[in-house]
């Protein structure tokens, strides 16, 4: 499922591609999407702005409003030459009048495509979530703030789309596994020193993998439109049973809201005043 950080990578391989650029029109060969795509008429013939992200949201911004695009658990975007020939599960074709257009591609269709007229973060589906992990509102002393009457787990509270924004199973678990805290800790039990250890980690995992996407930039142009979803080192993730990178202790697996999670049961211990050891 494209993250947070391939939503970026997508972001940014795309816009050069549509910005400024006059939509001629939207072709929608398959509209049943997770919504049905329904799109006015007066898109053709706008002009995009820009290409922004909310979330995992792309935007594509126009004079009177966004289309609001999410990739689902399978959905691509790529850039193609006008008139190329569709392939399978190729639904949706953004034509612009001079240049590439921009195709989207999604075999399980969870993906969905929206169009909101300006303040488009007032929309429903952008209107309750969080702050983005990479910007000014989020910190350790935010996540703090959010938890102290929270009993649920750590990692469920980090994953919850109202307190912080696309913080996935993936970048999680590795954040927890970086500042050392056990990931079922009940987030109220979690300090604000330990909270703040945290927000850095998650930072820095989110930053280094748009970076590491970067990379693959290139690919938006690529035959198979796959953007890459990215080879990173993981320290936990998919590693249960393995041993840790930093101690070697085997890494153990944990249910957690339904989600399992890999966690090292030595590094793993802190959740308040003296970081560990290792
Ligand atoms: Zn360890």
């Amino acid at each position: 499922m494209p993250e947070l950080p391939e939503v970026e990578t997508t972001r940014r391989g795309i816009e050069p591609f549509l910005s400024g650029q006059t939509i001629a029109r939207v072709n929608v060969r398959e509209s049943r999407l997770r919504w049905p795509v329904e799109l006015p008429d007066h898109l053709s013939g706008s002009v995009v702005k820009s290409v922004a992200r909310r979330a995992k949201y792309i935007l594509i911004e126009t004079a009177t409003g966004a289309l609001i695009v999410h990739l689902g658990m399978s959905g691509s975007l790529r850039v193609v030459a006008p008139n190329d020939a569709p392939r399978l599960h190729d639904h949706i074709d953004i034509e612009v009048k001079h240049g590439q257009w921009l195709r989207y591609n999604d075999p399980r269709r969870f993906g969905s495509f929206h169009f909101v007229e300006h303040p488009s973060a007032q929309h429903w589906l952008l209107k309750n979530l969080g702050p983005e992990p990479l910007g000014n509102e989020f910190s350790g002393d935010y996540l703090f703030a959010t938890s102290r009457k929270r009993k649920v787990a750590v990692k469920n509270h980090i994953m919850d789309g109202k307190v912080v924004v696309g913080v996935g199973n993936i970048y999680a678990a590795e954040s927890l596994f970086r500042a050392g805290i056990r990931p079922s800790t009940p987030a109220y039990k979690v300090s604000r020193l330990a909270y703040r250890f945290l927000a850095e980690a998650i930072r820095e995992i989110l930053a280094n993998a748009i970076n590491v996407g970067g990379t693959t930039l290139r690919d938006f142009v690529g035959s198979d439109g796959q953007p890459g979803y990215f080879k990173q080192s993981l320290n936990v993730y998919g590693r249960q049973g393995e041993a840790c990178n930093v101690c070697q202790a085997q890494l153990k697996l944990q249910i957690l809201g339904q989600r399992s999670t890999v966690y090292c049961p030595t590094c793993q211990t802190f959740s308040g005043w003296k970081r560990p050891v290792c």
